[in-house]
């Protein structure tokens, strides 16, 4: 039996396990996992053009600009590899985003917003680690990697704190998210998209609450 053709966006402020969460349900479906956050920290690490573009932006906890954003996933939704679906982690973020990803033609069927609360974001983003290297990331209480000072994927490569975790620069964000993403909550909801989903708890307990609520299963053929 095929499963149904999955377009799914997690939304949420930083901090509420979007890249966790996303890592577990590309592998349950065999979807690619397309991050922009992880798209741009890589240009920036190549050292492109838009790489520098985007840094300006990033270090002081601002969004891109939309065209930026909006050209680069455009491009990787054209990637044969979605052709059976994808999952877009951090995209959109903005009502405009939306929009343009609304215009392109590619089918969204589920919208799961992570819920958590400001106090728990600005804890779990404070212990958060990621590896300079491959940028997976890690959390010093919840997963730390094995000896605690070391990326398991890359050997020898000491984990750091991301250059956007600092304290100022994680009020930003949460301005930013505030003011241009949390209207998406609405729009999606406007168009029967929008799955809420409690995302306290461990990443198992949360991953088992989006299962509970993704369409997969149900008829989304084109
Ligand atoms: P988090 O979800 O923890 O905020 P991300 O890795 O998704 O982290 O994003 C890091 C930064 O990259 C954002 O603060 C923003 O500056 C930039 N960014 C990522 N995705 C987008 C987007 N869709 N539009 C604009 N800026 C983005």
């Amino acid at each position: 039996m095929t499963p149904a053709r999955l377009g799914v966006i997690l939304l949420g402020p930083p901090g509420a396990g979007k890249g966790s969460e996303a890592e577990l349900i590309v592998e349950r479906y065999g979807i690619p996992h397309i991050s922009t956050g992880d798209m741009l920290r890589q240009q920036i690490r190549s050292g492109t053009e838009l790489g520098r573009l985007a840094a300006r932006f990033i270090e002081k906890g601002l969004l891109v600009p939309d065209k930026v954003v909006v050209d680069m996933v455009s491009d990787r939704l054209g990637w044969s590899d979605c052709e059976n679906g994808f999952l877009l982690d951090g995209f959109p973020r903005s009502v405009g985003q939306a929009e343009a990803l609304h215009a392109s033609g590619h089918t969204v069927t589920d919208v799961i917003l992570l819920d958590v609360g400001d106090e728990l974001i600005v804890r779990r983003i404070t212990s958060r680690r990621s590896c300079p290297a491959c940028g997976r990331v890690y959390n010093v209480v919840t997963l730390p990697s094995r000896d605690g000072v070391h990326c398991d994927s890359c050997q020898d490569v000491e984990l750091i704190v991301r250059a956007d975790d600092g304290e100022a620069t994680i009020r930003n964000r949460l301005r930013e998210y505030q003011a241009m993403t949390a209207p998406l909550v609405e729009w999606y909801g406007a168009r029967g998209l929008l799955k809420r989903v409690n995302g306290e708890g461990t990443v198992d307990e949360v991953f088992v609450r989006i299962l509970e609520v993704i369409s997969v299963g149900g008829s989304t053929e084109e």
